[in-house]
């Protein structure tokens, strides 16, 4: 299962990163796909990005949205919002373990062997809900100026994902940016390398803490359509899906829970008595799992 979500993941990035045009036209791709909104965080200002990030969009909604109600352009927003809401519905935060290019760079850097690998303390993760509420949605619709605009605060002031794929490459696609470069470049720069050095020794401390992307699918989770559900009277509580989750959760003792990102390792290479599935509509889309006469004995127990 790994190799193939691997798979997926590099081909989603490839997809939402595809404008392979831009070492020569040295801007961002404008064309008619920038409509499109990727469904996992992904800058729209990376030179190679071919869609819009739905986070920058919410921002933008609502950071104009008494300019736009009068100029009718809310549609673009409220679509952006619509359909995140049904790819949450539908499949809970499947894509942040299966299609976000930041969380593949974050998998990417755990795997080199550097430091000594630790959790990150679990009072952080509840940070990525503040950033949500506050940094995406009051502080861009509340705090205006005198014309009635206000900022997109998760992505001026944090979004480390926007600084690597976009703040970096246009300075080198355009060396007279350089000159522009102040407090705020600085501060963003400082967001991402705290991110980087920390996904050396933490399992996407990212998805964990901050993004707000994560805080909204996981909020799905529980209710989504496509979800892991454990069968409780095979569960021997082991422990073993523990030790496999990039998440640090255990799955039977918090299913459902808005930390799980879907990347069904546990289902796949920890459990050995089939508790865990994936399910559709209330029905396992697992392939019967074969337990051994011991597990089955330990199971029956
Ligand atoms: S690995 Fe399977 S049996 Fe063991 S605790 Fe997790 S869900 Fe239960
Ligand atoms: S609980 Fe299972 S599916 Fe969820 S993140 Fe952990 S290993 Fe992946």
């Amino acid at each position: 299962m790994e190799p193939l979500r691997r798979l997926v993941q590099v081909i989603a990035t490839l997809v939402t990163n595809g404008y392979f045009l831009f070492p020569q036209s040295k801007n961002i791709y404008q064309g008619p796909l920038k409509i499109v909104c990727s469904p996992g965080l992904n800058c729209y200002s990376c030179p190679a990005s071919t869609t819009y990030c739905p986070i920058g969009a919410i921002q933008q909604l609502l950071l104009g949205l008494r300019f736009s109600l009068e100029t009718g352009a809310y549609y673009f927003g409220s679509y952006v919002v619509g359909s995140i809401g049904l790819i949450g519905a539908f499949s809970g935060r499947i894509t942040c373990g299966w299609l976000c290019p930041f969380g593949l760079i974050q998998e990417l850097l755990y795997k080199l062997p550097l430091g000594k690998k630790r959790e990150v303390v679990y009072p952080l993760r509840y940070v990525k809900y503040f950033m949500l509420v506050l940094f995406v949605f009051l502080f861009p619709l509340l705090l205006t100026n005198e014309w009635g605009m206000g900022k997109p605060w998760f992505c001026k002031y944090v979004c480390p994902a926007g600084t690597l794929e976009a703040g970096i490459p246009m300075l080198l696609l355009q060396p007279e940016l350089r000159a522009t470069l102040g407090l705020l470049f600085y501060n963003k720069l400082l967001w991402m390398l705290v991110f980087i050095g920390w996904s050396v020794v933490t399992s996407r401390p990212f998805c964990k803490t901050t993004c707000p992307m994560g805080a909204f699918y996981g909020l799905f989770n529980k209710i989504s359509v496509v979800k892991l559900e454990l069968v409780e009277d095979r569960c021997t509580e082991c422990g073993a899906c523990a030790k496999v989750c990039p998440m640090g959760i255990q799955f039977n003792e918090v299913v459902g829970s808005p930390e799980c990102i879907m990347c069904m390792r546990c289902m796949k290479e920890a459990c050995e008595f089939g508790a865990i599935q994936l399910t559709c509509g209330g029905h396992s889309m697992s392939a019967p799992q074969r337990i051994s006469r011991k597990k089955q004995i330990l199971t029956e127990e």
